[in-house]
C-alpha cells in the first residue's frame, strides 16, 4: 500500500495556500510515479486544506475541473506532511508537533521550525508559493497540464495582487508568462478574472469579511492577529466598520490577543486601510501612526502583509 503524504497550506487558507498545495502535490505524484517505474508508487501526495475555500479558489478549481482538496482539522502523530505557503508552527495544522514534516515549499520568513531529519526546504523571497512550485516544474522539465498551470497562475496573481505588490519579482513576472502560455490564457486578464470572482467581499458574513485571511504572529510574549481583506471596493467594506470592529473586539477577547490589525487592502486604489482593536500601541509604534481612530488610517502603497505590515511589528519583539 502506498503511503499517503499530506500537502497542506496554512490555517485560514488563502488562494495560494490551496493552489500551491494542488500544484505541488501534482508534481510530487508525477515524481513518485516516475520513481516507481512499472511498479506502484511508494507514496501518494494528497493536497488538503484547513478551512473553507476562498471564493476565487472555488471559482478557479471549478472552472478548471480540478478536484477540491479535502478539508481536514488535524493530523495524526507520525503523519508525513509537506508544508506549503507557511513554515511557522503557529499557522500550521493542529497536531503538527507530533507529525513528521518532510518538506517545505514557501515564500515567507523562517519562523522557528526544526526537524529531526534533513528535509527539502525550498523558500524563496518571491511573490507566491505557486511561483516556487512552478519553478520546480519548469527547470525539472516536468509535465504540467493546462488546468494545473491555471490553478497555480491564479494564486501567483492573487498573492502578488496582479503583480503590483512589492513582493513581486522578475521571477514572478517570468513564471506568470510561462504558466499563462501553458494554461492558454493572458496572464493579467486571467488574474483580473480571478480577482473579480472574489467580489468586493462587502456582502460576506462578518467573520469571513474580516478574518478569512488572518494569521497569528508571536511578538515577544504577545500574539498579534493580522488579517487582510483584499477588495476591489474598500468603501463598500468600510460601510460595515462598526460591525467589523465589534467582531474584532470579540476575537481579541476570546483568544487573548494583544491586538487585531485588519488591513482593508484596495487593489484599485493600491493601498490599505489599517483598522485595529485591542491594545494597538504596538501598531502605533511600528508605523508611527495613531491607528485607534474611527475610519482607521489609510496607508498608501501598502499591499503586502508579509513584506510591509508584519515586519515592522515583528521587529518590536
Ligand atoms: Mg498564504
Ligand atoms: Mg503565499
Ligand atoms: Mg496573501
Amino acid at each position: 500500500m502506498a503511503e499517503t503524504i499530506i500537502v497542506v497550506g496554512h490555517k485560514n487558507p488563502d488562494n495560494d495556500a490551496i493552489c500551491a498545495a494542488v500544484g505541488y502535490a501534482y508534481l510530487k505524484n508525477q515524481l513518485a510515479r516516475k520513481a516507481a517505474g512499472a511498479g506502484e508508487p511508494e507514496a501518494v501526495y494528497k493536497p488538503v486544506r484547513l478551512g473553507p475555500l476562498p471564493p476565487e479558489t472555488a471559482w478557479v478549481l471549478q472552472s478548471q475541473g480540478v478536484e477540491e482538496p479535502e478539508l481536514i482539522e488535524r493530523v495524526e502523530p507520525g503523519q508525513k506532511v509537506v508544508l506549503v505557503d507557511h513554515n511557522e508552527l503557529l499557522q500550521a495544522v493542529d497536531g503538527i508537533e507530533e507529525a513528521d514534516i518532510v518538506e517545505v515549499v514557501d515564500h515567507h520568513r523562517i519562523g522557528g521550525l526544526s526537524t529531526a531529519n534533513p528535509i527539502q526546504f525550498i523558500n524563496l523571497p518571491i511573490g507566491s508559493s505557486s511561483t516556487v512550485a512552478s519553478l520546480l516544474y519548469r527547470y525539472g522539465g516536468y509535465e504540467l497540464p493546462a488546468n494545473i498551470a491555471a490553478v497555480m497562475l491564479s494564486s501567483l496573481m492573487t498573492d502578488t495582487v496582479l503583480l503590483k505588490s512589492p513582493t513581486t519579482t522578475q521571477i514572478d513576472r517570468d513564471q506568470a508568462e510561462w504558466l499563462a502560455g501553458i494554461a492558454g490564457v493572458e496572464a493579467l486578464e486571467f488574474g483580473r478574472q480571478v480577482i473579480k470572482s472574489r467580489g468586493s467581499g462587502a456582502d460576506l458574513p462578518v467573520e469571513k469579511l474580516v478574518a478569512a485571511d488572518a494569521k497569528e504572529f508571536q511578538v515577544g510574549d504577545d500574539v498579534v492577529f493580522i488579517a487582510q481583506r483584499e477588495t476591489v471596493d474598500s468603501a463598500a467594506v468600510m460601510e460595515r466598520e462598526d460591525e467589523m470592529r465589534a467582531y474584532m473586539k470579540q476575537v481579541v477577547a476570546d483568544n487573548g490577543y494583544r491586538s487585531f490589525l485588519l488591513l482593508v487592502t484596495d487593489i484599485i486604489e493600491e493601498g490599505s486601510r489599517f483598522i485595529c482593536e485591542g491594545d494597538c500601541s504596538l501598531i502605533d509604534k511600528a508605523f508611527g501612526i495613531e491607528v485607534d481612530v474611527p475610519g482607521g488610517v489609510w496607508m498608501p502603497g501598502v499591499l503586502s502583509r508579509k513584506k510591509q505590515a508584519a515586519p515592522p511589528i515583528l521587529a518590536l519583539a
